[in-house]
């Protein structure tokens, strides 16, 4: 059974009403925690809950909260990351679009949390209904008072200001979506300092992910045991998960914490598509190593996922068939992290253009026998050596693609052509 905490109300076609949204439970959460909960108690509710952001790093969000210097002078800001890009994931978009009163409400509660009065919210650029839906939900918000100065009577006031990314991927990473917002090229920034100390406008900051803010309401009305009962002994609660690639019902499924990868992709995406024999999965989204077939009754947990030889990351499972070249799926991906590179640091800027070009002309019959050294040479050299996470998710499917399926290169390498002979596309 799929487990629907963030999905309960999903298939209501009015739920993004505002009208529609509070009949089935919005704003409570938000009001408990005006009138009844005190700062701290919010904060260890939420650790209690075990919550781990969904963006892809999975850090406990009560933790991230508790960085925050709550006695500065200075102001603090909350900021929501729905700069939805990792390739593979689709899970913000359809919170943002068919529940955005859940997520706006989420931001609300961690703002209060970190003694914030003013957030803000930062859409994917490409998202032009998620973008319509969030701002009307803002203003609905504004206007039945659950936003704007001494809100429901608290004397506590919040502002939220709603930002279109410019379609940049680096964005989604914390500090480069902090740099965009304060309207300067999306780059990211050397950390320390971190953004709980010293964010948006040298700030203290908390960046949280969509799905991340979207559970708040939830655990507050329920409680952090609540939250706790569900998932693994420290991966807890629900994770939306979005299977993409060969399977017969593609689309974001919710489930526990633990439920096999087997079972997402044999029980609720129906299995591969044609019937065909499964090939590999990349279980957490396009910067994350493949699981082979073996490995399918791996629990999708982040520590199962790891002990496995992957990482959860941002919850997206691409499952591609044996007509699939993965000189080709290298080539794409390769492409995608040289083009998204924001180009501050050289191994990621220089080094993603030469991943590229060498696994490009692999990919087009035009190989050397020494490129996979070459190539395995360069994405480790890249690999923890950059500014920001993009160097590693350049590198990872470079280094995954040749341990798994050295023989597709070194046979493109030798005989100019490709071994799987198909030119099946993922869809
Ligand atoms: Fe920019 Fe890439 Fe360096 Fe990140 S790793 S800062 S994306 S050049």
């Amino acid at each position: 059974m799929q487990k629907h905490v963030l999905f309960e109300n999903i298939n209501d076609p009015k739920l993004h009403n505002i009208d529609r949204a509070i009949e089935l439970g919005a704003y409570k959460a938000w009001e408990k925690v005006l009138k009844s909960i005190k700062r701290e108690e919010l904060v260890q509710m939420v650790k209690d809950s075990g919550l781990r952001g969904r963006g892809g790093a999975g850090f406990p969000t009560g933790l991230k909260w508790s960085f925050v210097p709550v006695a500065s002078p200075k102001p603090k800001y909350l900021c929501c990351n729905a700069d939805e890009s990792e390739p593979g994931t689709c899970k913000d978009r359809v919170l943002m679009e068919c529940d955005p009163h859940s997520v706006i409400e989420g931001v609300m509660i961690a703002a209060f949390a970190i003694d914030c009065h003013t957030s803000f919210f930062y859409v994917r650029g490409e998202y032009d209904l998620s973008m319509r839906r969030i701002e009307k939900a803002i203003d609905e918000a504004y206007k039945k008072g659950y936003l704007g100065k001494n809100i429901l009577g608290t004397g506590y006031d919040l502002e939220m200001i709603l930002h279109r990314g410019g379609g940049a991927y680096i964005c989604g990473e914390e500090t480069a979506l902090l740099s965009s917002l304060e309207g300067e090229k999306g780059l990211s920034r050397i950390k320390p300092p971190f953004p709980a100390v010293s964010g948006l406008y040298a700030c203290p900051t908390v960046v949280n992910n969509v799905e991340t803010l979207a559970n708040l309401p939830r655990i507050v009305i329920n409680g952090g045991q609540w939250y706790a009962s569900m998932g693994t002994e420290k991966s807890k609660g629900t994770r939306i998960f979005s299977v993409s690639g060969h399977v017969k019902k593609p689309g974001n499924y919710e489930l526990e914490l633990g439920t096999p990868l087997r079972t997402l992709i044999y029980d609720y995406a129906g299995g591969i598509l044609d019937d065909k024999k499964l090939k590999c999965v990349i279980p957490g989204g396009s910067s994350v190593p493949v699981l082979m077939p073996d490995q399918l009754d791996t629990p999708l947990d982040f520590e199962s996922v790891q002990a496995a030889g992957s990482m959860l990351g941002s919850g997206a499972v691409i499952v591609m068939n044996e007509d699939t070249c993965m000189v080709w799926v290298a080539e794409i991906l390769a492409h995608f992290y040289m083009h998204e590179s924001c180009g501050k640091c050289t191994p990621c800027r220089q080094g993603t253009g030469w991943l590229y070009e060498i696994i490009h002309r692999i990919e087009h019959g035009q190989g050397r026998a020494q490129d996979l050294d070459t190539l395995l040479d360069l994405a480790k050299n890249i690999e923890g050596n950059t500014i920001c996470a993009l160097g590693d998710a350049a590198a990872t499917p470079v280094i995954s693609t040749i341990k798994q399926f050295r023989n597709e290169y070194e046979y493109h390498i030798e005989h100019k052509k490709c071994l799987v002979k198909s030119d099946f596309r993922l869809r």
